[in-house]
């Protein structure tokens, strides 16, 4: 069968093809896994994955020279041939011819258990790459593996190419139940060869899945059985995977070495797009550790070779990187003029997953350059694509384990094994739950960065909304610390120039951890909100009650004496009685609620507000002393009106 193949090419670019396609197969799974007893097959099928060309023009001569009745005489072989055909169309990217080979081979077949058949099946249904296509070919799979015995050659093999296609349909969980299934059950050391397809295959998967760990085990596996039976292309395409995974886990380092490998195994092979694939990737870790002079030598070799090759996606992939480097190193304005074209289509012709990063990199470029309302919509347009990936990203995961733990479950059936999986299961957990906490980490580090940017570049409107809830305490919605100490500060500053009096009050709820621990904290909450929703109302729009502290509210009552301050103090002591019980309490247990408070005034000339406050503060340390639900006025205060201050 042709391997399955992870190329990214679709039909439609099928003409321009050759060079693009050869560049697309790096990053494929291996040769033959089903056991083809045919003589032809065996001797041109290892052609194939080493020059797909050669092995066409060799396989169309051979075809070309066989009787015009070769369809009635020798069936077998003609199907053979055949079989290489699709393959090393497969192998090219060349769909369409790929699946009519098949089919033509198909045809000339019966048995629904001979291996070349299935090999031919196999080749049909990797010739669909649209997702409609590919369902109705994973349909034929599935009927063809029902015609085998169960954990056969045959059986793993057909598996694996379920899997694989469920991969292309970035079902990651359904490819990872049938690559580990084909993997668990491979492990006699005759299925050695489906057992490492499966393998690299899953190393991908378990990737993209973030199961980093067990994908980086597997493909060190699959490496050394590569580098045991010599298998060059093998090597390089897994040694890139290793690398790949490297990278993913954020080893730079380590990723370098092994994408250096995997280059120089393309580059002794002859494989020009392999050494590209390798170049790209290095250049990426390259910019993660900041070296942007290698990385741009790397990029820049990079381009040329996926240019040739018709490869848009790719090629702009490395534009991308090329702007960031740019951005690095100064160059805003080159960068933009790169990323402009890089996004021209709006992403629809690059890789998925590449797209926000350049909308983001593009809103940095703009900021650079002073354009702030691009950089915004940029922004804008980045998270939007940024928080769909992480959506989509969460419920592969979550599919992803759901489906192993099945899938390990069913497989399952001895003691030593079910240990063994749990231990991985535990491990996969852990990664599920640091996933978790790397997309949070990351979420939130998005946020900052948009907030920062809003504050940039937002609209007035968003700029006003912003300070509000840089303002505003969560819980209750009254001015937090920061806030109130501001007003308090500006309404002192106001009073003493017109030479008014101001009265601030510091308010401390009596007992307060008692409700808590009598009624759970979520009723201290449900007091301290109905407070301030209740003494917003109950006070003068120039009044300001703000939170302080805790359960501690500062009270700002500027052209007010010490007289009538009392009353407003007392207005809101009977508020707090007032305030209805957390729900689920009775009224008849519900605690009285009461506070302290403190009073001090503007005394002439000297205050301060820290000096207010801090008389305010003793003031209420008298009333706590004095036996709570008391009010004290700070003794200064006290002089100060009877010495006919304005108070
Ligand atoms: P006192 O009469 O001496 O003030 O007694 P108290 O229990 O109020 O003592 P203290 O001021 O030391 O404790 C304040 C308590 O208020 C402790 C803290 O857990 C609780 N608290 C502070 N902030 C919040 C909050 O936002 N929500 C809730 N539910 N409780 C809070
Ligand atoms: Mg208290
Ligand atoms: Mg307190």
């Amino acid at each position: 069968m042709s391997r399955p193949t992870s190329r990214r090419h679709n039909a439609a670019r099928v003409c321009t093809a050759l060079l693009t396609l050869a560049l697309g197969a790096f990053g494929t799974a291996r040769a033959g896994c089903f056991d083809v007893k045919n003589a032809q097959f065996t001797r041109l099928r290892p052609l194939v994955s080493r020059n797909a060309e050669k092995a066409l023009t060799a396989v169309n001569r051979l075809l070309a020279g066989l009787p015009a009745d070769a369809a009635r005489t020798e069936p077998g072989r003609l199907a053979a041939l055949y079989a290489v055909q699709a393959d090393a169309y497969g192998e090219l990217g060349l769909y369409t011819p790929a699946r009519a080979s098949a089919l033509k081979g198909l045809g000339l077949l019966p048995g629904r258990t001979d291996p070349l058949r299935l090999a031919l099946l196999s080749d049909y249904a990797q010739s669909f790459k649209e997702p409609a296509g590919i369902d109705q070919a994973l349909g034929l799979i599935e009927r063809a593996r029902a015609a085998q015995k169960r954990a056969s050659r045959n059986d793993i093999c057909l598996q694996i190419v379920q899997g694989y296609m469920n991969q292309q349909r970035d079902r990651s969980g359904l490819a990872t139940r049938e690559l580990t299934q084909a993997y668990l059950l491979s492990a006699s050391p005759a299925l050695a060869g489906p057992r490492m397809d499966a393998a690299s295959l899953l190393a991908t998967t378990l990737r993209r899945m973030g199961d980093v760990d067990e994908a980086l085990g597997l493909i060190g596996r699959v490496i050394r059985w590569d580098a045991a039976r010599g298998s060059a292309s093998n090597l390089a395409i897994d040694t890139y995977k290793q690398g790949q995974i490297l990278r993913t886990m954020g080893h730079f380092r380590r990723a370098l070495v092994s994408l250096t490998r995997a280059r120089r195994i393309s580059l002794s092979q002859g494989v020009h797009q392999g050494v590209a694939y390798a170049d790209l990737r290095i250049c990426q870790a390259e910019i993660r550790l900041g070296r942007f002079t290698a990385a741009r030598r790397d990029c820049d070799r990079a381009a040329p070779v996926f240019a040739a090759g018709n490869a848009t996606d790719m090629v702009k992939e490395t534009h991308a990187l090329l702007a960031r480097i740019d951005l690095a190193d100064g160059h805003a304005a080159r960068a933009l003029a790169m990323l402009n074209r890089v996004l021209d289509h709006g992403g629809k012709d690059m890789v998925a997953h590449e797209v926000a990063p350049a909308y983001l990199s593009r809103a940095r470029a703009n900021a650079v350059l002073g354009n702030y309302r691009n950089a915004y919509a940029d922004l804008q347009q980045y998270l939007r694509l940024y928080s769909a990936r992480n959506q989509a990203a969460r419920v592969r995961l979550q599919d992803a384990l759901e489906v192993r733990f099945h899938a390990k479950e069913e497989i399952a059936r001895n003691a030593v094994l079910r240990r063994r999986l749990r231990a991985a299961a535990l491990r996969a957990g852990r990664q599920g739950q640091l996933l978790h906490w790397i997309e949070i980490a990351s979420i939130a580090g998005t946020l900052a960065i948009v907030l920062l940017s809003y504050i940039l570049l937002a609209e007035r409107s968003h700029r006003r909304q912003l300070l509000r809830l840089a303002n505003e305490d969560n819980l209750t919605g009254a001015p937090n610390r920061g806030h109130t100490a501001r007003l308090a500060a500006a309404a002192l500053q106001s009073a003493l120039a017109r030479n008014r009096p101001l009265t601030v009050a510091l308010l401390d709820f009596d007992h307060f951890k008692e409700i808590n621990d009598q009624y759970g904290h979520a009723a201290g909450d449900h007091v301290l909100r109905e407070f301030a929703r209740l003494a917003r109302g109950a006070l003068r729009a120039t009044d300001t009650l703000g939170r302080w502290g805790g359960e501690e509210f500062l009270l700002i009552l500027p052209d007010t004496t010490i007289g009538s301050a009392l009353s407003s103090i007392e207005r809101l002591r009977l508020l707090a009685l007032g305030i209805a019980p957390h729900p689920g309490e009775r009224a008849e247990t519900w605690p009285r609620v009461t506070f302290s408070a403190g009073l001090a005034t503007t005394a002439e000339g000297a205050s301060t507000l820290d000096e207010i406050v801090a008389r305010a503060d003793a003031a209420l340390y008298e009333a706590k002393n004095a036996g709570r639900d008391l009010v004290r006025i700070d003794r200064e205060s006290c002089r100060n009106a009877a010495n006919g201050a304005p108070i």
